[in-house]
C-alpha cells in the first residue's frame, strides 16, 4: 500500500517528526510514502511559513528546503533495508500568481512528486472553517464551479505539478453552505478539466482525509474518480493527508478498492517526478502475504 500525502511537523498546521511518520508507515504495512509539506505561498494569504527544528522560517528561505530534503533523504536511507520507500514531494498551493511566488528552493529541489492543490478563492482557504463560507458568501453555486475550475485549469497550465489533489474541496464545508446540489458542481467541467489533465499530463489523488471527518467518500467522489477513467485519466495516486503519525494510511484501502472499481489499471508511484502504474496483481500479492 501506498500512502503519498503526508505532512510532517515542518507543515506549521501538523505534528510529528519524517522519523515518527516513517514508524507509523511500516506499522500500518505501507511499502511506499511520500512526504509532501505545504508549500503557500500566497502573501495575503499569510500561512508563509514552515517549521524548522522548531523554529518558523519564511516559505521563501532557502535554509528549509535543504533541511527539509536532507532529513527525508536519510529516513528513504534508513527506511530502504526495512521495506519502505520514502519519497521527497511537496503540496503546491495553487492561486493565480503562484508561479512568481514560488521561492528558488522549489526550482532547484529534486522532488519525487508533486501535489498542485487549490485551498484559496480570492486569497480565503476554503480548506478551513469558519473562513470557507467568507469565499462562498461571495459566489452562487454555479459562480463557485466556474471560479473553483478555473483556478484548477490555469494551475495546470503552469506545469509545475504531477497530480492534482483534493479536486472536490469545495464539498468539505460547502455541503453545509450549498446543499447537496454541490455534488454535481463539477459535471460542466469535468471534459474539459480532463481534458487539459491529459494534454498536460496531469493525474488526480485520492484523498480519504474527508473520510476521517465524517464525510461519505473520499476526494473526488467516486462518481469523478469514474468519470475520469471514462475520460481516459491514467494515472491516479492515493493519499491520507495525514498531519499526525496516526492518520498515516488510514482510509487508503477502501480509496484502492474505489480506484480499482472505476477501472483502473492500478494507482501510480513515482520516482523523480516519473509515474508508473502499479498493477493491482503487485497488491494482491501483498495481502497474500
Ligand atoms: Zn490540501
Ligand atoms: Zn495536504
Amino acid at each position: 500500500m501506498f500512502d503519498y500525502h503526508i505532512h510532517p511537523n515542518y507543515s506549521i498546521d501538523a505534528e510529528g517528526e519524517v522519523e515518527d511518520f516513517c514508524k507509523a508507515a511500516l506499522k500500518a504495512g505501507l511499502k511506499e510514502i511520500a512526504f509532501t509539506t505545504h508549500l503557500d505561498t500566497d502573501r495575503v494569504a499569510e500561512d508563509c511559513f514552515v517549521n524548522v527544528k522548531g523554529k518558523r522560517v519564511d516559505i521563501a528561505s532557502s535554509v528549509w528546503f535543504e533541511d527539509y530534503e536532507s532529513t527525508i533523504r536519510a529516513a528513504g536511507d534508513q527506511y530502504k533495508d526495512r521495506g519502505l520507500q520514502v519519497l521527497l514531494g511537496v503540496e503546491v498551493d495553487c492561486f493565480p500568481g503562484v508561479l512568481e511566488a514560488l521561492p528558488e528552493g522549489f526550482f532547484s529541489t529534486e522532488f519525487d512528486f508533486i501535489i498542485g492543490s487549490v485551498h484559496l478563492i480570492d486569497h480565503i482557504a476554503i480548506s478551513a472553517n469558519g473562513r470557507a463560507e467568507e469565499a462562498f458568501r461571495k459566489y452562487s453555486l454555479d459562480e463557485l464551479g466556474k471560479k473553483y475550475y478555473s483556478i484548477l485549469l490555469d494551475s495546470i497550465d503552469l506545469e509545475i505539478f504531477d497530480v492534482l489533489a483534493h479536486i472536490d474541496l469545495y464539498r468539505r464545508y460547502g455541503e453545509g453552505f450549498y446543499g447537496d446540489a454541490i455534488h454535481d458542481l463539477w459535471k460542466p467541467h469535468l471534459k474539459e478539466l480532463s481534458k487539459k489533465m491529459r494534454s498536460k499530463r496531469v493525474g488526480f489523488e485520492v484523498n480519504t482525509s474527508s473520510l476521517r471527518r465524517g464525510m461519505q467518500q473520499p476526494m473526488p467522489e467516486e462518481r469523478i474518480i469514474r468519470a475520469l477513467n471514462d475520460e481516459g485519466i491514467k494515472t491516479v495516486t492515493v493519499g491520507s493527508d495525514a498531519h499526525m503519525p496516526s492518520d498515516i494510511g488510514k482510509g487508503i484501502e477502501v480509496a484502492l478498492e474505489m480506484i480499482r472499481n472505476s477501472g483502473f489499471e492500478g494507482p501510480s508511484s513515482y520516482r523523480k517526478r516519473k509515474s508508473t502504474v502499479v498493477p493491482w496483481s503487485e497488491f494482491n500479492t501483498e495481502k497474500q502475504k
